[in-house]
């Protein structure tokens, strides 16, 4: 006989990362008061398909992989979240980081449910070929559920503009006709947006700046320490360094590197890319790679991995303002020193929010078959960005909590107030 608790209501999701998703919702709606019934509607996502893709290897040997979408909320339109090809991927996963996504979208005004998938497997040990098999198989599963104005996909961990440009054209071929708003990330050359690979570095920038301007501290005057040098730091980095700012201190994982002076970003950046690091980087000393969190500056950002900022390190940090680039890099525990500390933490769910605002604005493109310039998809990502810290800012006033709570219940709320409008059917 099967043990009661297989049956218990959403047990097929648990994992860690979906019960972090759960209680963050929790104590978000206790503090907002959230009606019971829209908490159990959110609490779990709408629905999930999980696919099994048998694909012949190279070797002829045929191995079957297993697939996943989980669509959150069908309540705020259609549903967008990256495909995430990892060999750890599960069910629990992408529940957790399609629930992130609703709030993400809805945080900053986009009009998606939030949504996630992608492939147990380890893409680095797929040939191009294999790869190709593997996405247009997923591709041919996924058919029932996504589609331009149901679900659309993106890059995530694992996948890029090549992949979707698999995933684009398996999905016109089964439809007949080339669908280019059924996937974003795309190659420029198939209705791509131009800033898409930046979208997420400049949107962290954006929401910094707007938040240096409303404390009156000017941008050209801060100094910043960057931890992380890929495609989030870098961009930041470049940016802020563009923009006048001090860029003091960098670390990748080869190491990290600092000049109190200011380092010149554009000729680290030449050097990286030779070098395939920042480390040994002539005109600069060479610091420990942890080092470059506690390092003296006005900002800090964190841009490599998760839970880098802990309750070891935090009491040693010496910025004003934390300005998340990475998924999740401060620990709960870090939350809480910080907050005491007074330092002002930029949360992950609205910095990071400018990748999939262009993807919305790259699906717009698509549905209106008319390109927007370079300059309109830049301003507009400033606007949305912009907008969206502001409403942040107004509801840490009124519950008088952090930043990162407040932007999680600006996004319940928006959820919230949409799902009791539709009401519950039938
Ligand atoms: N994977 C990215 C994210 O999690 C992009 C999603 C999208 O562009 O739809 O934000």
């Amino acid at each position: 006989m099967l043990k009661e608790s297989s049956f218990a209501p959403g047990s097929e999701w648990q994992t860690d990362l979906y019960g972090m998703a759960c209680e963050q919702l929790r104590r978000v709606a206790e503090l907002i008061d959230l009606d019971p019934d829209e908490h159990t509607r959110l609490a779990e996502p709408r629905r999930a398909l999980v696919v099994n893709l048998p694909v012949r290897l190279d070797t002829g040997e045929l191995v079957s992989f297993t697939g996943y979408r989980v669509q959150h909320t069908l309540t705020m339109g259609p549903t967008k979240g990256g495909l995430r090809f990892a060999p750890d991927l599960s069910l629990g996963e992408c529940a957790a980081l399609a629930m992130w996504m609703t709030w993400k979208c809805a945080l900053l005004g986009l009009p998606y449910g939030g949504a996630k998938g992608g492939v147990r497997c380890d893409p680095r040990a797929l040939s191009p070929d294999e790869m190709e098999r593997v996405v247009r198989r997923y591709a041919a599963e996924l058919q029932p559920i996504v589609g331009p104005d149901a679900d659309v996909p993106a890059p995530d961990m694992g996948t890029g503009e090549r992949e979707m440009a698999w995933f684009y054209d398996t999905y016109s071929q089964a439809v007949g006709q080339a669908t280019p708003a059924v996937v974003t990330g795309k190659p420029i050359a198939l209705g791509g947006t131009p800033g898409r690979r930046q979208a997420t570095g400049l949107g962290v920038v954006d929401v910094l700046a707007a938040m240096l301007e409303r404390l009156e501290r000017p941008l050209d005057r801060q100094r910043v320490a960057v931890q992380g040098f890929g495609n989030g730091g870098s961009v930041v980095a470049a940016e802020l360094h563009a923009r006048g700012a001090t860029v003091v201190a960098l670390a990748d994982v080869g190491g990290a590197i600092a000049d109190p002076g200011g380092l010149d970003v554009p000729r680290v950046a030449g050097w990286a890319a030779e070098h395939g690091t920042v480390a040994g980087y002539p005109h600069a000393e060479a610091i420990d790679r942890d080092a470059v969190l506690e390092v003296d500056c006005d900002v800090l950002v964190p841009a490599a991995a998760a839970n880098q900022i802990t309750e070891a390190n935090a009491p040693r940090l010496r910025c004003a303002i934390v300005a998340e680039a990475a998924n999740g890099p401060t620990s709960p525990a870090a939350d809480a020193i910080l907050r005491d500390r007074g330092v002002v933490v930029l949360p992950d769910i609205l910095t990071r929010g400018g990748g999939v605002t262009v993807s919305y604005f790259e699906w717009v493109q698509a549905h209106q078959k008319y390109t927007w310039t370079e300059t309109e998809i830049r301003d507009r990502l400033r606007a949305q960005m912009t907008d969206a810290l502001d409403r942040v800012l107004e509801a840490a006033g009124e519950l008088r909590c952090d930043l990162r709570t407040a932007a999680l219940s600006v996004a319940v709320r928006r959820v919230a107030e949409a799902a009791r409008l539709r009401a519950v059917f039938p």
